[in-house]
């Protein structure tokens, strides 16, 4: 059985997920679905850096004077969100587990043996932001351009990793290998910046009390972003990653020091990485300070988690930056969701239950129909396999729009009077179009998919039912209800926190 391993970042814990989390999740979530459908045996991690100073400075802002039980207490809520989303990751790795500590032990252990662990003095800047050390040159006005903050100064005795000694490697597999590295702009901001000239990356930090300590050396603790990395080798049968997906600003983590850090412990590298753009909300930055951190609880309870998956996957061209806002949402929601796929639903199955008395009636399969639309379902697999997944989803309501031109130009509803056989027909065709909607939905939206194909009367067990007309005459659909419900314009609130 083929294996397929996906991964998300391991998100901060200073606070509660936003809708930025919840779109990389979201995305990652839909390729482990279709991976699962297509039947290959998937396995989807996700989960937290709890290790970081963010962390700490997080907790005594909020009173705790226990670190774990405010990572504990963080943990929690990460995981609600994700069950409210529908996200079926198969493992959810925390940094402050047992099972982690011994994985980062275990590579530091690795890439020590090979002699790439060194002491040296490190001596510049370092942004807490990031959790990374940042050059005078990569500075806008003083400040991490990421983080508008000013670095600290410090000087350190740390523990180095020769990541210089990779250099060529890592260039030649960036090189040799297109796909590795997307999409193409990330890709060639990679390339460039190894060809500036790689230095050797601090591997630990003294001073740090929370974290974890490095081996035989208690007096200095691992570098949040090496112990971080680590995390993707905790399913060790599934190595190496078939997608790593992360955001642009923690590239260089992935792309450069992963693959050096991999090289050295005799790992194979991860297959792909795709970096995403940054999510805005009203087309700003989202941030605490102006205050447009949007719970996704919010928008889940107000639309609908599948409302939401839609909108994201469908108005952000994935690998681009895109915009958020409630008011574009809900557009999506009322032109797209409920006047095509819905309005075709819910016509094709109330007729079929009014005049066919809830059976799919016997007709003539239109097998140019049938063609075009298996080309679309094609279409999407295509657009899927090369991580295009706005594109998919928007060739997939191609499909609920068809089929609503379809059912208008047979008019079953005139046609059932004078020339019954043609209504029939029309009826049994447009079912079998609402059942390859409701198989190929079920990675983008699984509630969606969910409830049509109760109303269908049908499983959903593979993506193979995609393809194909095979709902026959006799069969009984369930009861028909309305999918989705407009949202007006006057109830447009907005909260935020
Ligand atoms: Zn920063």
């Amino acid at each position: 059985m083929a294996k397929f391993y996906i991964t998300t970042p391991i998100y901060y814990i200073n606070a509660v997920p936003h809708i930025g989390h919840a779109y990389t999740t979201i995305v990652a979530d839909v390729f482990a679905r279709w991976h699962r459908l297509r039947g290959e045996d998937v396995f989807f991690l996700t989960g937290l850096d709890e290790n970081s100073v963010k962390t700490v400075q997080a907790a005594k802002e909020q009173g705790f004077t226990d670190i774990q039980a405010y990572a504990d207490s963080l943990a929690k809520l990460w995981i609600e969100a994700w069950k409210l989303l529908g996200i079926s990751y198969d493992d959810f790795v925390r940094t402050t587990q047992e099972r982690h500590r011994r994985n980062v032990y275990e590579l530091f252990k690795r890439i020590k043996e090979r002699g790439d662990i060194y002491k040296g003095v490190y001596e510049g800047l370092y942004c807490e932001g990031c959790e990374a050390y940042i050059t005078e040159d990569e500075l806008v006005d003083g400040k991490c351009p990421l983080h508008q903050k000013k670095p600290k100064r410090v000087r350190e005795e740390n523990y180095f990793f020769k990541l210089s000694k990779y250099r060529d490697k890592i260039l030649g597999h960036i090189e040799s290998n297109p796909g590795f590295i997307q999409p193409e702009a990330r890709r060639n901001e990679v390339v460039s910046f190894i060809k500036g000239g790689l230095k050797d990356v601090s591997i630990t930090r003294p001073k740090i009390e929370w974290g974890i300590k490095t081996p035989d050396d208690p007096t200095q603790t691992i570098w949040v972003w090496f112990d971080a990395l680590c995390n993707y080798l905790l399913p060790q049968d599934y190595w190496p990653a078939d997608i790593h997906f992360i955001a642009k600003d923690i590239l260089r983590f992935h792309c450069i020091v992963w693959p050096g850090m991999l090289l050295s412990a005799g790992y194979e590298l991860p297959k792909r990485i795709f970096a995403h753009g940054f999510l805005t909300v009203e087309r700003k930055k989202i941030s605490k300070s102006l205050g447009n951190v949007i719970d996704p609880a919010y928008l889940v309870e107000k639309y609908s988690a599948d409302v939401l998956r839609y909108f994201l996957i469908r108005e952000v061209s994935f690998g681009q930056d895109g915009d958020f806002s409630e008011r574009s949402l809900r557009t999506r929601l009322n032109d797209e969701l409920a006047d095509v796929l819905g309005n075709f639903v819910h016509r094709v199955l109330t007729f079929t239950r009014d005049r066919f008395g809830g059976e799919v009636p016997e007709g003539k399969l239109d097998k140019k129909f049938e063609a075009e639309t298996h080309e679309r379902v094609q279409k999407i697999e295509q657009l899927l396999e090369k991580l295009k997944v706005s594109q998919a989803l928007e060739e997939l309501m191609t499909i609920a729009k068809r089929g609503n031109e379809y059912f208008q130009s047979c008019k079953p509803w005139e046609a059932i009077k004078s020339e019954p056989e043609k209504a029939a027909s029309c009826l049994l065709n447009c079912a079998n179009l609402v059942k390859v909607l409701c198989v190929a939905l079920a990675p983008f939206m699984p509630s969606t998919s969910a409830n049509l194909a109760k109303q269908l009367g049908v499983k959903v067990t593979s993506w193979e039912q995609a393809r194909q007309f095979d709902l026959k005459p006799g069969h009984q659909i369930g009861k028909p209800s309305v999918i989705f419900t407009k949202v007006e314009a006057n109830n447009l609130g907005s909260k935020v926190r």
